[in-house]
């Protein structure tokens, strides 16, 4: 694998975050022939058998797709080992006939970052780094700082001082990083970082490779679960957009290597306050960076880093972009919990922005439509009360009971409307 410039494409040496030549960011590409797609899937259901973490792993599996690294010391909590469910009510309420949720948010430590930090805290120990670094809107932060954990680096994470999870911060506490709260947002944070030095510090944000390079693999989890059978639509939210370059550039690898004969369309939906990306897709010309303002926070980004790669990925894919507004997100992250299936509020925004795709007509009823579930319910359990509390669509409250007699008579109403459906 050869690490190059995604922008200006002159190649990259290992030590840089960017082009030397023209600021862009790094991608590798893959080399030639590295394993046949028949071998590759024997291959890999041979290690769907095996105990071995690395084995199991739903990025270490598929590690001769990865950059070259010593699999004898990889940095892995078996991530990426994670579920597709179907979701009747989902669906029903999308208009769809049906509908399956990629849950990545049944990652080690809840959400898909875990499958690129994997390899970028593999890549830092590896490289000797002492210390990590990230700018976080909360995930990304306790995804690196579980995984320096387990490498014996300083994790260090630089947070918005308001307006994220407490929980993601309580869980990134608890893995022992660093955490220091700055009086701007996101986009301010992760703006100081790119200023670091990455021979000091190990940047790990997504503008580093190696994160593409593991969150790529979610691709192949999909469609390993699928029998290598493609959807016609993939639908993600859309951030900081590592993870929109990630599965497209997953696709297109399997498509190269033969394992499947086209790409998905792919459908990224942003947060209506924080869009830049949606209305450069719609308008286009350059990013204009906008002040983010949207309660999904893990999408709460004005200026994404990776805009430029994911353009190019949803072009590829003859995808679109939209945006849809925090009213719908909330009430769809409802829907998803109905069937069972928890996830935070930036996940919902998939099925926020297929219910609008649909009721648009681009994205028809009978079409096979994956929804990627980013991060998991317990990530923000404080949003879920709030939307319960409030007299919200879907909304579910705690009955207090009276007496022994008043909460009988409750459980034999509710035995009763059951046994009556
Ligand atoms: C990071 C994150 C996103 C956004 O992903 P990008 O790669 O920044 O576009 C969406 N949802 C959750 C839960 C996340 O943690
Ligand atoms: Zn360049």
């Amino acid at each position: 694998m050869e690490l190059g410039c995604s922008d200006c494409g002159i190649p990259a040496s290992d030590e840089a975050l960017f082009c030397a030549a023209c600021g862009g960011l790094l991608a590798f590409e893959p080399g030639a022939g590295v394993i046949g797609a028949a071998a590759l899937r024997a291959l890999l259901r041979e290690r769907r058998a095996s105990n071995e973490h690395r084995d199991r792993s739903g990025v270490w599996r598929y590690r001769e797709l990865l950059p070259a690294l010593d699999p004898e010391r990889i940095v892995t909590l078996r991530e990426n080992d994670v579920p597709l469910y179907g979701g009747r009510g989902g669906a029903a309420y999308a208009g769809l006939d049906d509908v399956a949720y990629l849950h990545l948010g049944m990652n080690p430590t809840g959400s898909f970052k875990d499958a690129g930090m994997t390899v970028a805290l593999t890549h830092a120990a590896q490289t000797g780094a002492r210390v990590a670094i990230c700018a976080s809107t909360g995930n990304t932060a306790a995804s690196m700082a579980a995984y320096a954990a387990r490498a014996g680096i300083q994790a260090v994470v630089l947070v918005p001082s308001t307006g994220i999870s407490e929980s993601k911060v309580a869980q990134t506490l608890d893995y022992g990083a660093a955490v220091l709260g700055i009086p701007g947002d996101f986009d301010a944070a992760l703006a100081t970082v790119r200023e670091l030095d990455p021979r000091r510090v190990a940047i790990v944000n997504s503008v580093n490779p190696y994160r593409i390079e593991g969150q790529k693999t979610a691709a192949f989890v999909l469609l390993e679960q699928r029998a290598w059978r493609v959807p016609d639509w993939l639908v993600l939210p859309g951030g900081n957009l590592g993870n929109t370059s990630a599965f497209g550039k997953g696709f297109r690898e399997a498509l190269a290597l033969g394992l499947i004969d086209r790409l998905p369309r792919i459908a990224v939906v942003q947060a209506a306050g924080a869009a830049p990306f949606a209305r450069l897709f719609a308008a286009g010309g350059d990013m204009i960076p906008v002040k983010a303002q949207t309660t999904a926070t893990a999408i709460k980004i004005g200026a994404p880093a990776s805009w430029k790669k994911a353009l190019r990925e949803v072009r590829a894919a003859n995808g679109t972009v939209i945006a849809v507004d925090d009213a719908a997100i909330a009430d769809a992250r409802a829907v998803i919990g109905r069937d069972g299936i928890g996830c935070e509020p930036a996940s919902a925004a998939s099925l926020a922005g297929v219910k609008a795709l649909v009721a648009d007509g681009v994205i028809r009823a009978s079409d096979d439509v994956v929804l990627v579930l980013t991060g998991h319910v317990l990530k923000d359990t404080a949003y879920a009360a709030a939307y319960h509390a409030a007299p919200s669509a879907f909304a579910n409250t705690i009955v207090h009971t009276r007496d022994r007699a008043d909460l009988l008579a409750r459980i034999d109403e509710l035995a009763t409307a059951r046994a009556g459906a």
